[in-house]
């Protein structure tokens, strides 16, 4: 029967979804999950009349035309906050004094994300709404759905609210600032914020790809099979719901135990990967709880432990200027050394001209810098006025503190620009892009060869690298046979790799190594990209048109032309790179594990892009090759399972052709 197979696929992609999202444990491969997914669509599909709310299907996304005010049913309170541990003593004094009996608490982490409360009815999903002013929230129920963190329905048919923190992982939140970051999107200042970015989406199918995920912390249990009797319990039995919990809490005799907790966490919180603010600590009997009521505003059984800010004074010794490889320059704060969220700073960043005038910022000034775990040190503010008062106004340069030459605004940038292609530094920061890991991934040149190779006039652009002869090496300090031959040949080797990490480096602005993947997979040689027209670049998926428009600029300046020319003259192989592809390798994807005795993986994966193939990190149902040297690890179990063909070093080696 339908319906009977319908509920079968059901529970079985919710358990899934729970061993994977909640418990961190999948049990079946990415796969066997796909097709029983699948399944559940075409059969919903052909009889619409079993489809329901709780359905995994649903976690899909729609688009809305807003969020609706919703009233919470039971209001949300905010704690008080302690900063210190006298505070915390004096709390649980306050507490104590009700009580003969000693009073336990419970602590937990304070997860820094959005506060939510979900209802569930009979076990099912209903309604999920932002904290708002802790009254009224808004209604973003189909957002939370696509949250797979979030039961659509529970393990048992318990009619419960549950409040949780949504967050986003700090390592989620720096690939999507990257990602925004070389689309020219808007970057998110912190994983809070890109939580609530996330959240807040009209079109919930954005949601549904940004990665979020939930810690449950509170039950309200209106009808279960169950009440417990303490905070301890109670979170117990949220997880036997089906939630997801923070595994980061204990439960202490007193306060001195809380306090402990708090110092653990003070510190080791940096290693985790989502952001914490602070401790929240509980009285755990709820019958405590009940007698110690609430203020106005906040129940008088609680308090939220602040751990100590990530900030501190120091002082602005000197104000150094940066060029980089656009020109653009960009001021960095030197500091006098001190000790910020364990680690020394000496320098922060300034952000840009405009910020330094808007803060009043001058050199001398005592300044409070901030750090929050994922981001570098920054300058806040100035702290101390009288000081302040005495010192120079600093005044935003002019001029290029390398070249001289005139700094100018571009539109839409908040950077000033040096504008001379002659400019040193601009030079010297695009040669040491070009032979960076990210670009051409030149070995034994660095950025204090490239140094001494441009002040000695040997190279002023890329180009220049390639014409370089093995004598010239021997101009470098401290350089004899061995490394000049590794110099040499390392640099003429690279004219074969990929045409991908050639287009990388030639430093287009608003193209970064992902997006010079995309733009060489419909635009494979230097020919294409000269004649794409401005349509055609922006109906590259991946490519908005600001970046369209900058690729198409670039491919239509004579300076950049005559660069290119001079490449190909060169001898470089990508002139086609359509000429190296095989039917072998031309569209198949590959994953390579384990270590490779002839090559280095990226070696190996720079040959599977010339022959036209493509590299992915994780083995998937769309994987065609596995290539395993030795000591493979789980991605060789997954293509096992999966069935996909898994290659050694030998027969990879014969299929891309080098078998000599
Ligand atoms: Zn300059």
């Amino acid at each position: 029967m339908p319906k009977d197979r319908i509920k079968y696929l059901r529970d079985e992609i919710n358990i899934h979804n729970y061993n994977y999202y909640v418990l961190d444990n999948p049990t079946i491969s990415d796969y066997e999950y796909d097709k029983l997914f699948s399944e559940l669509k075409d059969l919903e599909l052909t009889h619409p009349e079993f489809t329901t709310p709780d359905s995994p299907t649903q976690r899909v996304g729609g688009i809305s035309s807003g969020f609706e005010e919703y009233k919470h049913k039971y209001r949300l309170y905010s704690l008080d906050n302690t900063y210190n541990e006298d505070e915390l003593r004096k709390w649980y004094e306050r507490v104590q004094k009700e009580f003969t009996e000693p009073v336990e608490l419970v602590c937990e982490l304070k997860i820094d994300g959005l506060a939510i409360a979900l209802t569930y009815k009979n076990g099912l999903f209903t309604t999920g709404v932002t904290r708002g002013d802790g009254i009224i929230g808004e209604n973003i129920t189909q957002n939370l759905k696509t949250i797979k963190a979030i039961p659509l329905k529970l393990f048992k048919d318990t009619d419960v609210e549950v409040r949780g923190e949504i967050y986003m992982p700090k390592s989620s939140f720096e690939k999507l600032n990257e990602e925004s970051k070389e689309k020219g999107d808007k970057i998110f200042a912190n994983p809070r914020n890109a939580a609530a970015g996330s959240l807040r989406q009209l079109d919930s199918s954005v949601t549904a790809k940004r990665d979020l995920s939930m810690f449950t912390y509170t039950a309200i249990i209106e009808n279960g099979d169950y009440l417990p009797k303490t905070h301890w319990d109670s979170i117990q039995y949220i997880k036997e719901l089906g939630f997801k919990t923070n595994p980061n809490i204990r439960l202490v005799n007193d306060i001195e135990g809380a306090i402990k907790f708090c110092k653990d966490w003070e510190t080791t919180r940096f290693n985790l990967d989502y952001a914490t603010d602070g401790v929240v600590i509980k009285v755990n009997r709820f019958d405590y709880q009940n007698e110690l009521g609430f203020t106005s505003r906040a129940p008088k059984w609680a308090t939220a432990f602040k751990f100590p800010p990530e900030e501190i004074t120091t002082t602005l010794l000197d104000i150094e200027l940066g060029v980089g490889k656009t020109g653009a320059v960009t001021p960095v704060a030197i500091l006098e050394p001190v000790n910020l969220a364990g680690s020394i700073v000496s320098r922060a960043s300034l952000h840009n001209f405009d910020e330094i005038k808007r803060l009043d910022i001058r050199i001398g000034d005592k300044v409070l810098i901030k750090k929050a775990a994922e981001i570098i040190p920054k300058v806040i503010k100035v702290v101390d006025s009288e000081i302040h008062n005495s010192l120079p106004v600093y005044t935003t340069p002019k001029t290029c503190p390398e070249c001289g030459g005139k700094l100018v605004t571009r539109e839409g940038e908040v950077n000033l620009f040096c504008e001379n292609s002659e400019c040193p530094s601009v030079i010297k920061a695009r040669l040491e892009y070009w032979v960076s890991k990210e670009a051409m991934d030149i070995d034994y040149i660095g950025p204090s060869v490239i140094n001494q190779l441009y002040e000695l006039g040997l190279v002023a652009t890329p180009v220049d690298l390639y014409k370089l002869k093995y004598e010239d090496f021997f101009k470098l300090e401290n350089v004899k046979e061995k490394s000049a031959s590794n110099m040499y040949h390392s640099i003429q080797e690279s004219k074969t790799k990929p045409f991908s990490r050639f287009v990388t480096a030639l430093s287009i602005r608003h193209v970064g190594k992902e997006t010079a993947d995309l733009l060489v997979n419909e635009c494979p040689s230097i020919e294409d990209l000269k004649q794409a027209s401005l349509e055609k670049l922006s109906a590259i998926e991946g490519i908005g048109d600001k970046i369209a428009l900058s690729i198409y600029e670039f491919f239509h300046n004579d300076k950049n032309l005559k660069l290119l020319s001079e490449f190909e003259n060169l001898g470089f192989t990508f002139e086609n790179t359509n000429l190296n592809r095989t039917e072998e390798l031309a569209g198949k994807t590959f994953v390579l594990t384990g270590t490779l005795i002839s090559m280095t993986r990226d070696e190996a994966s720079d040959k599977i892009k010339m022959k036209g193939g493509k590299t992915s990190s994780s083995v998937s149902k769309n994987t065609s090759y596995v290539v395993a040297g030795s000591n493979p690890g789980s991605k060789l179990d997954k293509a096992e399972k999966l069935g996909v063909i898994i290659l050694s070093e030998e027969d990879f080696i014969n299929l891309i052709g080098e078998n000599k």
